[in-house]
């Protein structure tokens, strides 16, 4: 499968050369005798920025994780779903590529950042692998640590810079999946990341007046500064038009692209107009909304997740036995 990014016509231009996006990103070993998925697969974006992912045979989320390098410092956004390094061992990845990126660019200190688009489990999981890493900050989870880390004051129209040396990252407080949850802008490449507030997949809702003023925000902000890309945290929908795989799935092997389109952004902020009606599942092409707890359909799209897992796994051991 061969991803490019969407065009976004009528809508400021990306600001610097694009990155690299024509990539298979790994999304549960195939079911068969071929090789596994490794547990965190790294793309290098471009010389500075990696895109992470990590593999569903270690946790069905296989969420996306960001690494941005500045002169100063490097940032990386959300350590992910596995708190076990021998699971998961994003410290000694991510180790790796500071010390690649240190080789060619020497410094005698350079700090790494660990922030999170939000705080839900399968974003923050990782931290405790950096707990004990040197000159290292873990940005704490919850709304008021996040505001006081970035500087975020408590206006709806505030943003923060996060300066990376030459790079800097424009931070929005955008409440409504999670209370904590933030969008961050890099000028360098014209990314904008989402987390689970805007991705290819299921949009959980918690509080939909604050979904709704987050999403108006995000529009406004994408009609005024060049985004590349908006990239979120998980892709969780088929490359079928409305059609998104059982929760839980272990194995998506025809998943849509990651990268979103501005304009979808003003899709979204419709479709939440619309959603705001009432709770309920609101299906959209790229994604759909779950606004409130959805008990029903969700309860329904995990049984389906684990017949499909259980099938998925009786194949493997098939293969495994022959
Ligand atoms: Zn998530």
């Amino acid at each position: 499968m061969t991803e490019m990014p969407e065009t976004s016509a009528g809508r400021p231009s990306a600001p610097l050369g694009p990155g690299d996006w024509p990539v298979r990103w790994i999304h549960g070993s195939p079911p068969g005798p071929g090789p596994r998925d490794p547990p965190v697969q790294v793309h290098r974006y471009d010389a500075k920025t990696f895109i992470l992912r990590q593999s569903k045979d270690v946790s069905f989320e296989a969420p996306f994780l960001y690494l941005f390098f500045g002169h100063d410092r490097a940032l990386l956004v959300d350590s992910g779903a596995i708190a076990d390094p021998r699971r998961c061992p994003l410290r000694s990845t991510v180790d790796g590529l500071v010390r690649a990126w240190r080789s060619d660019h020497p410094r005698s200190e350079y700090p790494l950042v660990v922030a999170h688009t939000h705080g839900h489990g399968d974003h923050v999981a990782g931290d405790s692998q950096f707990a004990d890493r040197p000159n290292t900050r873990v940005v704490g989870r919850d709304a008021s640590a996040v505001r006081e880390y970035f500087g975020l004051s408590d206006g709806p129209a505030a943003v923060a810079t996060l300066d990376l040396g030459g790079r800097p990252i424009e931070v929005l407080a955008i409440p409504g999946h999670h209370p904590a949850s933030i969008a961050l802008y890099d000028r360098r490449t014209g990314l904008l990341l989402t987390g689970d507030t805007v991705c290819p997949g299921r949009l959980y809702v918690a509080d939909m007046p604050a979904f709704r003023s987050s999403m108006a925000r995000l529009v406004g902000f994408a009609r005024t500064h060049p985004v590349s890309a908006v990239v979120g945290g998980h892709i969780e929908m088929t490359a079928r038009p409305g059609i998104d795989y059982p929760i839980g799935a272990r194995y998506q092997p025809h998943e849509r692209i990651l990268p979103m389109d501005p304009g979808r952004l003003d899709a979204i902020l419709e479709g939440a107009h619309l959603a705001a009606k009432g709770p309920g599942v609101y299906v959209f092409p790229d994604f759909h909304i779950y606004h409130g707890p959805c008990t029903g359909p969700a309860l329904w799209s995990i049984a389906r997740g684990k017949v499909g897992n259980l099938r998925y796994r009786i194949v493997r051991g098939l293969h495994r036995v022959v």
